[in-house]
């Protein structure tokens, strides 16, 4: 069992690689992005609270995604868990330590997706997913089949998130810059930081996280 952290920009492919980790390996992906979109969907106070901010392209309060994070902790995972948009700032990174000391599991790689930013615009501003099985798709790379349903699942639901635009991009990078990226150099110190080419394609990522793994 392992478990480990992809940390990146907006755009660098966490999710697309998060997701094949769960096919091939059985761990479990916990994404706060992914949850707080749930919550959202679900219109539950949390949810409607945050929605305006994650518009923005700001980040939400620690309290709420550490909350988040620390009842699927309690819930297990065999295969282990992939952190995936979390932690976001070195409160979240000391508090996911902490979670995990107080579970008994230990991190066993932080492993940073390197792309640059002029690809995250066009990665981003492209991008859907299928409501059905979360498949993403992107309008140049990887369009939508002519008949407008999913090729993984068949579904025709095709998602495409309101903080996708250019706009919001723009805040969704400047607070990587100024409160995620210090996350680099506090896991390179505590010696867990791996860093793999996010700009190549899709398989080559998955090759290059597959040889940090083992
Ligand atoms: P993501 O799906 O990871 O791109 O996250 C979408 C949005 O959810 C972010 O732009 C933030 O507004 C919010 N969010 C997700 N994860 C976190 C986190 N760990 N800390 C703070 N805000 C978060």
């Amino acid at each position: 069992m392992i478990n480990i952290i992809l940390l990146g920009p907006p755009g660098a492919g966490k999710g697309t690689q998060a997701r094949h980790l769960v096919e091939t390996r059985g761990m479990v992906q916990l994404s706060t992005g992914d949850m707080l979109r749930e919550a959202q969907a679900n219109g539950s106070e949390m949810g409607k609270k945050v929605a305006a901010v994650i518009e923005r392209g700001e980040l939400v309060t620690d309290e709420i995604v550490i909350g988040l994070i620390r009842e699927k902790i309690a819930e297990g995972a065999k295969g282990g868990f992939i952190f995936d948009g979390f932690p976001r700032t070195l409160g979240q990174a000391d508090a996911l330590g902490d979670l995990l000391a107080e579970t008994g599991l230990k991190l066993d790689a932080v492993i940073e997706m390197a792309v640059d930013d002029a690809a995250l615009v066009a990665r981003i501003t492209g991008r859907s997913t299928c409501g059905g099985c979360g498949e993403v798709y992107h309008d140049q790379t990887k369009p939508w089949a002519a008949d407008g349903k999913c090729t993984n699942c068949g579904s025709t639901d095709i998602k495409r998130r309101a903080d996708d635009n250019e706009d919001s991009l723009k805040t969704r990078l400047m607070e990587y810059y100024k409160k995620t990226s210090p996350l680099l150099g506090y896991y390179y110190a505590k010696g867990d930081l791996k860093s793999v080419d996010g700009l190549v394609a899709i398989d080559e990522v998955k090759a290059a996280i597959g040889k940090v793994l083992g």
